[in-house]
């Protein structure tokens, strides 16, 4: 079978660009090479930055109007090809078309919030502050703006990003997982179809060499990065050094508590959902849970029955639950953590290391795993794993489940299971995390709120998508004006007012 070629996206035209260098994709359910992904140069970059910069001049001024009816049209696209970007993503990341369906949902969503642009972007104004003296605030675009994204949601994750950006009136260049590529070409397609003009959006790929030829470039106004959290901060990094405004959101080490009242039979489907969806491949999948008291002795056992029913399989079986992890090399990694643990003395309740799916030997399949017993000194527990893999941390009271959640280095998201108000309550106030769930494993915000951690899960003052989106992009400029009244004709060096100085 020939290998597809995918391509860069600049200026409107598909283009493999001058680099030589290539990076293989695969499809992790056969564990086969099914394309090659054109790797940016600099001059790459620079022509796509060129492109969209050139773009701005038109798009930065045209009317909020003629931006939303673009918006609206790329949304109904994405609307009515859903399957088609939700089967593109199940090929190359591996996970359920179910899973993949509801990612291009959530990226929808972003979209549909950027379609109410006007709305969103108008400003402030206060009538006569002083006499005959008006201040009003306006948010202007930034210019170009780059997007760097992980390959764990090829689609949404950039969409949380350019929709906003875009409606805004800043122009985009897109860099995505070169390990998962294609649907970006499929989204840029849909763009032009929709009447963008050539230039606002552009996709590069590639690796270290576009994402810092990105951060160093002068017409780069604004970077926007989701990933691990080492690079998240090479790039918060480099990016703020050269003037940038930067939002990078890093990795996640999440835990979810088990108070002893809790719901278990809600807890335990909590936990198998957010443990092993997307194959734990989620920032917001739960990889820590931390039962208090006897907890764990009611809840194990719930776990331990689901985990049965769980199917393993390619994403092209209709029932298939949990897909392939995204490389071979990332699969041994996985199994890898799982030897430490054995190594370290947590208990292995459920092994998926020897998990074989018939006629998919050579996919990067790995099996749910369960730990008990597990102590914040292993390394299961202190790096974030990114696969299926649950730990069980028992803890003899509620303080200690908060002040273990409160140490962790990582504050993405977190939960908590319990019947008691006050229980909940204290949980909301004290936790050190940027989103927060109460009988809710995955707290993750529709696209009017915004989405966004603490400590290393996230660089940067803003979080992403919703009303923290729009700021992002933007930046605010306030407007004092007078329009000449012969009472206020007269030189004044002082700093008081007229109404300060007793005058009416
Ligand atoms: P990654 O950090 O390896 O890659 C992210 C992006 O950075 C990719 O586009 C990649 O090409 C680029 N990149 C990789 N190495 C680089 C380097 N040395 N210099 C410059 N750029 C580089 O992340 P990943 O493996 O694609 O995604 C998984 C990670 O993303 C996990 O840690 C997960 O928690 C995190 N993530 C976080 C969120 C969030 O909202 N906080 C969301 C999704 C994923």
């Amino acid at each position: 079978m020939s290998k597809r070629i995918i391509k860069h996206w600049i200026d409107g035209v598909a283009t493999s660009g001058e680099g030589k260098q290539r990076g293989p994709v695969f499809n992790p359910a056969t564990g086969f090479q099914i394309g090659e992904v054109t790797f940016a140069e600099r001059s790459d970059v620079d022509k796509a930055v060129t492109a969209a910069k050139k773009a701005f001049e038109t798009w930065g001024n045209s009317s909020l109007v003629h931006r939303q009816k673009i918006m609206f049209a790329f949304r109904e696209l994405v609307a009515a090809r859903k399957l088609d970007i939700a089967r593109e993503v199940s090929t190359e990341h591996g996970k359920t078309l179910d899973d993949s369906l509801g990612e291009v949902q959530r990226g929808l969503e972003v979209i549909e919030f950027a379609c109410n642009i006007a709305h969103l972007l108008k400003g402030e104004y206060s009538e006569q502050v002083s006499r005959g003296l008006d201040t009003y605030t306006i948010r202007r675009p930034l210019g170009v703006v780059a997007g760097i994204t992980p390959f764990n949601f090829p689609v949404m994750v950039p969409m949380w990003m350019y929709p906003i950006a875009i409606a805004c009136g800043n122009t985009f260049v897109l860099k995505p997982s070169e390990q998962d590529p294609s649907v970006s070409q499929l989204v840029a397609e849909m763009f032009a179809e929709a009447g963008l003009p050539n230039g606002v959006f552009n996709v590069l790929h590639g690796d270290k060499v576009a994402v810092d030829a990105l951060l160093e470039h002068p017409d780069v106004a604004a970077i926007s990065f989701v990933g691990s959290t080492p690079i998240a901060r090479h790039v918060y990094e480099a990016g703020t050094r050269n003037g940038k405004r930067v939002q990078a959101l890093g990795g996640a080490k999440n835990h979810m508590v088990i108070l002893p009242d809790a719901d278990m039979e809600l807890a335990a489907d909590s936990a198998v959902s957010a443990g092993y969806g997307s194959a734990g491949e989620r920032c917001m999948a739960i990889s820590v849970i931390v039962t208090v008291n006897d907890a764990a002795d009611y809840l194990i056992p719930k776990i331990q029955k689901r985990m049965t029913t769980l199917k393993v399989a390619p994403s092209t079986e209709e029932d298939a639950q949990i897909g392939p992890l995204i490389t071979r090399k990332h699969r041994d990694q996985v199994a890898s953590y799982v030897n430490a643990g054995v190594n370290e003395g947590a208990t292995l309740v459920v092994d998926g290391r020897d998990l074989e799916i018939e006629g998919h030997e050579e996919g990067f399949f790995i099996g749910p795993t369960l730990f008990d017993n597990v102590n914040p000194s292993m390394s299961i527990y202190k790096d974030e794993i990114f696969g299926p893999v649950l730990s069980v941390v028992r803890v003899d009271s509620y303080e200690k489940a908060i002040g273990l959640i409160n140490k962790n280095r990582w504050g993405n998201g977190t939960a908590v299971f319990t019947n008691d108000g006050g229980a909940a309550h204290k949980f909301k106030n004290e936790i050190q995390v940027g989103m927060v769930g109460i009988n809710v494993p995955i707290p993750v915000p529709l696209s009017f709120h915004s989405f966004g951690g603490w400590k290393e899960s996230l660089f940067g003052s803003h979080a992403i998508y919703g009303p923290d989106g729009v700021h992002f992009y933007t930046r605010h400029k306030v407007v004092i004006s007078r329009w000449p009244d012969p009472i206020y004709r007269g030189i004044d060096l002082g700093f008081l007012s007229h109404d300060q100085r007793g005058k009416s």
